[in-house]
């Protein structure tokens, strides 16, 4: 097989990698205690330098002796009880550091981030405006592009299709934003149509105005920008307002479509394993959850074929299509869209008049990105990225990848893979120019003409952004950590390469463990796992019961979960569960899972436990769950758990 790789250098370069994370986080044991410490007490000092040096003539306000005053120490000393007793709750805190953290979405903090964010908080940037944060909205639309290249959009400034981004809360407000987007470039089109603006080609009826694809909407604004600025100023400011007064933004949703009555309000399709932000997206959209049409799985993943059906009935029923959303890497299973059938689909459809954007959902997966890109942008081969991996990336996985430059916005979260503090969430768009459509207030309103430079533009982000005031420590931290681990294989990918090894070993331990248990335990990989998220299916042996299978593996999980009211100390391991239903893994395929788990597949049914399968889910995200410097895999260790507790169960 073509895959024959000579195992001696990637080894070597397997050890190399290995020295270059133990600089990347603070470590499971604090290793990198003096590492931190040193440079936060390094910045803190520069920064009360910086206060120093403003105008050194200004006398200290607080006089020397005042921590000697009564008052004060009465306030240090309050200051003091209540951080103690912060920082002793503090202890029951979910371990995500440790290896033997393998739950939900979180592990360590990179350091670069960590430092960055510690060093910008004392400046207290506000990255709503470049008034309130001159550096640090720079430094925002600056990880825009840089996740853009990762992804594989255009991140050349100088060109006029560049892509831009910005940082959100989390992948939430990002998704949510993709909507705000998709919405604004359909409706515009109308505006246009409604001020009977002419000769730029604006669509002839209401159905095709409202169905251009988003490249072709993004076109039509182009168009328009450029025949107002040939117009005189008076004419300039009376068409403006014409189109205004008929935007989407302006009448709002039931004016705008009572305006036009041949239209249906639109809806999204998006996979049954899309995230629960979708519907809270649509909900603060105006629209409902009945607008939000699931598209059917097959083996986890979206069904391309129902995609494409459920796009012929919206086309026959007239209905509009704001968006299609892929996943690439769902939330409970790690597994991925096929994004590149999403692109073909948006082509076809686009051509039969039913335009709509292509939006990936990769909140979690986006990082992941990194394994598939060259130093210089380029996508790399499959085959070199299979060469560190026993199976990733599947084809349909690569596919889907490599087809992330031609989608129409992306979301992805700094703080799951990208390892850095909560709140950093990443919109992504592949075209910068649409965003001109969020705006609050349109660039003239302030200040004249819009501003030809990208980043004199995008650094009003203020006027685009779903938020107001926003944190830009956390731009600085996101910044940082991708200037010092590019986005690209050779750099940042470390980590994912490292997390894929975890996975791929995680589902060899699995069946070593489904071998030796089989006369205890039925247990199966009930899919074959995309990325790093992998789960595991449990019976105990001689059960056929769906519902006695159920309370089983809830039992265990039980145990697998964070309790505060006990002692840290005392769990051994942390994982989280999820479910499959007929919806997410397809009706055959739940039987055939059943089937190898010795369970009955008519047990399986309405009743409250049995309308379900419970399976533990374990995210493989800590980098130091093969610690080779000790020679122990916390994976196997993680087995002999779970191979002592059932036992104690079960005997
Ligand atoms: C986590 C996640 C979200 C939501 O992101 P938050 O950062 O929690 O707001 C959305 N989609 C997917 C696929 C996710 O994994």
């Amino acid at each position: 097989m073509s895959a024959m790789i000579d195992t001696a250098p990637a080894t070597v370069r397997a050890d190399d990698e290995r020295r270059t994370l133990d600089a990347c986080f603070l470590g499971p044991y604090g290793e990198n205690d003096t590492l931190l410490e040193k440079l936060v007490v390094e910045f803190l000092r520069d920064h009360v330098y910086w206060r120093r040096n403003f105008h050194p003539e200004d006398p200290p306000a607080i006089p020397t002796h005042a921590a000697s005053h009564r008052d004060y120490q009465a306030f240090e000393a309050r200051m003091r009880r209540e951080l103690h007793a912060l920082s002793a709750a503090l202890k029951k805190s979910v371990p995500f550091h440790s290896p033997r953290y393998i739950g939900h979405m979180a592990s360590d903090l990179l350091l670069p981030g960590l430092a960055a964010q510690m060093l910008t908080l004392p400046y207290n940037p506000n990255n709503v405006s470049e008034d309130a944060a001159p550096v640090t909205v720079e430094l925002e639309v600056r990880v825009g592009l840089q996740l853009a290249r990762m992804f594989g959009y255009c991140d050349d400034p100088a060109r006029e299709h560049c892509a831009f981004g910005h940082l959100t809360s989390g992948g939430t407000v990002a998704n949510y934003q993709a909507l705000r987007l998709a919405l604004a470039l359909k409706a515009f089109p109308l505006a246009l149509r409604a001020a009977r603006v002419p000769d730029i080609g604006v669509p002839e009826d209401d159905w095709a105005a409202f169905n251009l694809a988003p490249s072709a909407s993004i076109a039509l604004h182009e168009r328009w920008q450029a025949r107002l600025a040939g117009l005189d100023a008076d004419a300039r400011r009376d068409w403006r307002a014409r189109v205004e007064a008929e935007r989407i933004e302006q009448l709002g949703l039931a004016e705008f479509f009572r305006r036009h009555p041949d239209l249906r309000e639109p809806v999204v399709l998006a996979p049954v394993t899309a995230h629960y932000s979708w519907s809270k997206g649509m909900k603060l959209l105006g629209l409902g959850r009945a607008q939000l049409l699931r598209v059917s799985e097959a083996g986890m993943r979206m069904d391309a074929d129902a995609l494409e059906a459920l796009l012929q009935r919206c086309l026959d029923e007239r209905r509009p299509v704001l968006a299609c959303v892929g996943v690439l890497g769902t939330t409970e299973y790690g597994t991925v869209d096929p994004i590149d059938r999403l692109v073909q689909a948006r082509e076809r459809f686009a051509a039969r008049g039913l335009g709509f954007g292509v939006h990936v959902d990769a909140a979690w997966g986006g990082y992941l990105a990194t394994l598939f890109r060259e130093r210089d942008g380029r996508l790399r081969p499959r085959l070199d990225i299979l060469a560190d991996h026993a199976h990733f990336p599947q084809p349909h996985v690569y596919d889907a990848f490599a087809a992330l430059g031609n989608t129409d916005s992306i979301t992805v979260d700094p703080h799951k893979l990208g390892y850095l503090p909560y709140g950093a969430g990443a919109f992504v768009c592949r075209d910068h120019r649409a965003v001109a459509l969020l705006a609050e207030q349109a660039d003239y309103v302030f200040h004249g003409e819009a501003p030809k430079d990208y980043f004199a533009r995008h650094r009003r982000l203020g006027q685009v952004i779903p938020e107001g005031s926003k944190s830009g420590a956390a731009a600085a931290a996101v910044y940082v950590t991708h200037r010092v681990l590019p986005l690209d294989h050779e750099h940042f990918g470390a980590l994912p390469r490292q997390t894929i090894r975890a996975a791929e070993a995680f589902a060899d331990a699995a069946a070593r463990f489904a071998a030796r248990m089989a006369d205890v335990v039925h247990a199966c990989l009930p899919f074959a796992p995309d990325s790093n998220l992998v789960c595991l299916a449990l019976n105990p042996a001689g059960n056929r019961d769906v519902a006695v299978a159920n309370a089983f593996v809830q039992r265990l999980q039980d145990e697998l979960r964070c309790d505060p009211r006990q002692p840290l100390q005392t769990k051994q391991f942390f994982g989280s569960s999820t479910t499959l239903r007929p919806e997410s893994v397809g009706a055959d395929e739940l039987a055939a899972i059943l089937g190898r788990l010795g369970l009955d597949a008519a047990s399986f049914g309405p009743a409250a436990d049995a309308d379900r399968l419970v399976i533990l889910r374990h995210t493989l995200m800590n980098p130091y769950l093969i610690d080779t410097e000790n020679g122990i895999s916390y994976i196997d260790r993680y087995f002999e758990h779970l191979e002592t507790r059932i036992r104690a169960l079960l005997g």
